[in-house]
């Protein structure tokens, strides 16, 4: 019988680390957790950490921190703050798996700190390596660390090319539900509301990523994480609407096979093959029923309709800091939005403005791309007018 895997959970308060929770409590003899995370949902985090016991429990917000500590008072879990602690959660020498999903750029710090102490981390912040993914991908190589991904789509990846010649790979699919507004006309798409953009019809997800579904920037930021998590270049790179959410990805090779992953759209699944890796455990849901789904979809984007994607494109395409560029304009605009601030057609401007505008160093370090994170986001709000 394996030794139960000790995972140290960033984000915890989220929607994948809410699932990740529900992933390791099926499993209880193969999964115990050993430090969470959260940014401020103190109330939240102190009933994980009742439930889990982790040893170390981590909030980056000093108030929230301070609730937390005094609640979890009668228990003998540590309860840290401050960059420092979510630093001891990814570093903590125990734990064989850190599953990093905390949302936003604000996640990346504690992935470096995974990274550089070599381990195991599940990968599910897409801004890590979207940001910083030359440097990371290179201190991976360094100090041993095993990147495992959790997004869907680059699971199945994953899942297509394990035991397979990665020389022989001549490019990889990723599919794209096409998010809430797919079929919706531009006359249409100016005036839809936040509330529709969070029905996303196939996936249960957090509010930016269901935003970012719905104008495909979250398809751009997948391309850049498949580059750095499978070493490919941009043009092996391609995306295909797929509906109904059933195919993730696809591995083309040179043989003209190609290599597919199919399951239920079901976060949880993907969650659980990265903490079990390279083992499959049971779950007890059925597999995907082709025959009762009937008939599966495939169409090509026009660049002209998700100009969120043409835009990601192109950042990868210049590399160093404009996708952190391309990344923290995007956050502010999606903000903006769920905010009733501005117009979802107004998206893709506000990241194409600045992208035309703001400086893009090579970011060399991980200092420069959190710095050009920054400026992007102060430049974007001294301007707020213009896009009222
Ligand atoms: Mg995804």
């Amino acid at each position: 019988m394996a030794a139960r895997r000790r995972i140290a959970l960033l984000g915890s308060t989220g929607s994948i680390g809410r699932q990740t929770l529900d992933v390791v409590e099926s499993f209880p003899d193969r999964f115990c957790i050993v430090a969470l995370s959260c940014s401020r949902s103190a109330d939240a985090i102190v009933a994980q950490a009742r439930r889990h016991r982790p040893r170390l429990v981590a909030v980056a917000d000093p108030d929230a921190a301070a609730r937390a500590r005094a609640a979890l008072a009668d228990t003998d879990i540590e309860v840290a703050t401050g960059p420092e602690g979510l630093a001891r959660c990814a570093t903590l020498p125990e734990a064989d798996v850190v599953v990093a999903a905390a949302a936003g750029v604000a996640g990346l710090p504690a992935v470096w700190e995974a990274v550089q102490a070599g381990k195991r981390v599940a990968l599910a912040n897409k801004e890590a390596l979207v940001v910083a993914g030359h440097l990371i991908s290179a201190q991976a190589r360094r100090s041993g660390a095993e990147l495992v991904p959790v997004d869907s789509e680059h699971s199945a990846l994953f899942q297509c090319l394990l035991g397979q010649d990665r020389g022989a790979v001549r490019r990889v699919v990723l599919t794209a539900s096409g998010g809430a507004f797919r079929d919706c006309g531009e006359q249409e798409l100016a005036h839809v509301t936040p509330e529709r953009a969070l029905a996303h019809p196939t996936w249960r997800m957090g509010p930016k990523v269901t935003v970012d579904s719905a104008t495909l920037m979250n398809k751009g930021l997948e391309l850049m994480e498949a580059r750095w998590l499978f070493g490919l270049t941009p043009e092996q790179l391609d995306v295909v609407l797929h509906p109904e959410s059933i195919v993730h990805g696809l591995v083309e090779f040179a043989d003209g096979s190609v290599m597919a992953q199919l399951a239920r759209p079901d976060m949880r699944l993907p969650i659980q093959f990265a903490l079990s890796y390279p083992e499959r455990l049971p779950r007890p849901e059925p597999a995907v029923d082709l025959a009762a789904v009937g008939a599966l979809h495939f169409e090509p984007l026009s660049p002209e309709r998700w100009p969120c994607l043409a835009l990601a494109r192109e950042a990868m395409a210049r590399g160093g800091a404009a996708p952190a560029v391309l990344n923290a304009a995007d956050e502010v605009a999606v903000e903006w939005f769920l905010a009733g601030q501005v117009a979802f057609t107004q998206i893709p401007r506000i990241v194409e403005a600045a992208l035309r505008e703001c400086e893009a160093g090579p970011g060399a370090s991980i200092e420069d791309l959190l710095a050009a994170d920054r400026s992007v986001r102060e430049r974007l709000q001294r301007d707020r007018e213009r896009w009222s």
